[in-house]
Protein backbone atom coordinates (compact mmCIF):
# COMPACT_ATOMS: atom_id res chain seq x y z
CA UNK A 1 0.00 0.00 0.00
CA UNK A 2 1.31 3.55 -1.19
CA UNK A 3 2.21 5.08 2.51
CA UNK A 4 -0.12 8.06 1.58
CA UNK A 5 -2.93 5.76 1.73
CA UNK A 6 -2.08 4.29 4.86
CA UNK A 7 -1.35 7.75 6.40
CA UNK A 8 -4.53 9.29 5.47
CA UNK A 9 -6.23 6.19 7.27
CA UNK A 10 -4.45 6.92 10.24
CA UNK A 11 -4.75 10.57 10.53
CA UNK A 12 -7.23 12.80 11.03
CA UNK A 13 -8.87 14.92 8.77
CA UNK A 14 -7.19 17.94 10.47
CA UNK A 15 -4.05 16.29 11.14
CA UNK A 16 -4.14 15.11 7.24
CA UNK A 17 -4.91 18.78 5.97
CA UNK A 18 -1.93 20.14 8.50
CA UNK A 19 0.42 18.06 8.00
CA UNK A 20 -0.07 17.21 3.71
CA UNK A 21 -1.64 20.40 2.61
CA UNK A 22 0.11 23.05 4.80
CA UNK A 23 -2.87 23.97 6.54
CA UNK A 24 -3.66 25.67 10.19
CA UNK A 25 -5.33 24.69 13.08
CA UNK A 26 -7.32 27.33 14.66
CA UNK A 27 -5.55 29.34 17.37
CA UNK A 28 -6.10 27.63 20.68
CA UNK A 29 -8.50 24.65 19.47
CA UNK A 30 -5.30 22.23 19.47
CA UNK A 31 -4.83 19.63 21.61
CA UNK A 32 -1.20 20.87 23.11
CA UNK A 33 -1.03 24.43 23.58
CA UNK A 34 -2.18 24.48 27.04
CA UNK A 35 -0.20 20.64 27.30
CA UNK A 36 2.87 21.30 30.20
CA UNK A 37 3.22 17.34 31.00
CA UNK A 38 6.76 16.00 30.46
CA UNK A 39 7.94 14.29 27.81
CA UNK A 40 8.54 14.29 24.06
CA UNK A 41 6.63 15.50 20.84
CA UNK A 42 7.41 13.70 18.20
CA UNK A 43 6.04 13.74 14.51
CA UNK A 44 2.21 12.56 14.15
CA UNK A 45 3.22 11.09 10.54
CA UNK A 46 6.25 9.36 11.23
CA UNK A 47 7.56 9.35 14.57
CA UNK A 48 10.53 11.50 14.20
CA UNK A 49 11.40 13.26 17.78
CA UNK A 50 11.17 16.66 17.16
CA UNK A 51 10.67 19.09 20.32
CA UNK A 52 11.19 18.35 24.10
CA UNK A 53 8.49 19.63 26.82
CA UNK A 54 11.68 21.55 28.47
CA UNK A 55 12.19 24.05 25.87
CA UNK A 56 7.63 24.97 25.42
CA UNK A 57 6.78 27.91 26.45
CA UNK A 58 3.46 30.02 26.70
CA UNK A 59 4.05 32.13 23.80
CA UNK A 60 0.04 33.35 23.88
CA UNK A 61 -0.03 32.60 20.16
CA UNK A 62 -2.61 29.46 20.87
CA UNK A 63 0.09 27.12 19.19
CA UNK A 64 2.30 25.14 20.87
CA UNK A 65 5.59 26.91 21.24
CA UNK A 66 9.13 25.73 21.38
CA UNK A 67 12.33 27.83 21.08
CA UNK A 68 14.04 24.98 19.76
CA UNK A 69 13.75 21.53 18.17
CA UNK A 70 15.83 18.49 19.57
CA UNK A 71 19.37 17.59 19.35
CA UNK A 72 20.29 17.26 15.75
CA UNK A 73 18.48 18.00 11.95
CA UNK A 74 15.00 17.37 13.48
CA UNK A 75 13.58 19.59 11.38
CA UNK A 76 14.00 21.49 7.80
CA UNK A 77 13.21 24.89 7.42
CA UNK A 78 11.57 26.43 3.44
CA UNK A 79 10.98 30.03 2.75
CA UNK A 80 7.40 30.45 2.48
CA UNK A 81 5.72 33.40 0.70
CA UNK A 82 2.25 31.74 0.79
CA UNK A 83 -0.75 33.98 2.02
CA UNK A 84 0.81 37.32 1.42
CA UNK A 85 3.30 37.25 4.18
CA UNK A 86 7.57 36.21 4.37
CA UNK A 87 7.33 33.32 6.98
CA UNK A 88 9.34 29.96 8.18
CA UNK A 89 7.95 27.59 7.33
CA UNK A 90 9.38 24.51 9.49
CA UNK A 91 8.79 20.47 8.65
CA UNK A 92 9.90 17.16 9.36
CA UNK A 93 13.20 16.23 8.59
CA UNK A 94 12.36 12.81 8.41
CA UNK A 95 9.12 12.48 6.25
CA UNK A 96 8.56 16.93 4.93
CA UNK A 97 5.38 16.73 7.07
CA UNK A 98 4.24 20.31 7.41
CA UNK A 99 4.67 21.44 11.31
CA UNK A 100 4.68 24.93 11.46
CA UNK A 101 6.24 28.21 10.89
CA UNK A 102 9.34 29.32 13.09
CA UNK A 103 9.76 33.24 14.11
CA UNK A 104 12.35 35.70 15.19
CA UNK A 105 10.30 36.73 18.03
CA UNK A 106 10.71 33.75 20.86
CA UNK A 107 12.48 33.68 24.16
CA UNK A 108 16.72 33.56 25.12
CA UNK A 109 18.62 31.59 24.80
CA UNK A 110 17.51 31.49 20.74
CA UNK A 111 15.24 34.12 20.50
CA UNK A 112 13.31 31.96 17.84
CA UNK A 113 9.54 30.79 18.14
CA UNK A 114 8.93 27.32 16.71
CA UNK A 115 4.89 27.70 16.52
CA UNK A 116 4.10 24.47 16.15
CA UNK A 117 0.23 22.93 14.87
CA UNK A 118 -1.00 20.30 17.50
CA UNK A 119 -2.28 18.23 14.39
CA UNK A 120 1.47 17.74 13.57
CA UNK A 121 2.31 16.47 17.12
CA UNK A 122 2.36 13.51 19.16
CA UNK A 123 3.27 13.60 22.67
CA UNK A 124 5.18 10.44 24.34
CA UNK A 125 5.70 10.82 28.31
CA UNK A 126 8.30 8.68 29.01
CA UNK A 127 7.28 7.73 32.28
CA UNK A 128 4.24 6.07 30.68
CA UNK A 129 3.93 3.99 27.41
CA UNK A 130 0.67 4.98 26.79
CA UNK A 131 -0.15 7.85 24.54
CA UNK A 132 -2.61 11.23 24.87
CA UNK A 133 -5.68 11.16 22.54
FE1 LIG B 1 7.72 13.15 10.06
Amino acid sequence: MPINDDLKSRLSAEQWQVTQAKGTERAFTGRYVNHKADGVYSCVCCGNELFASDTKYDSGSGWPSFWIPMAGDRVNTHRDTSHGMVRTEVTCAKCEAHLGHVFEDGPNPTGLRYCINSASLDFKDPSNTKQET
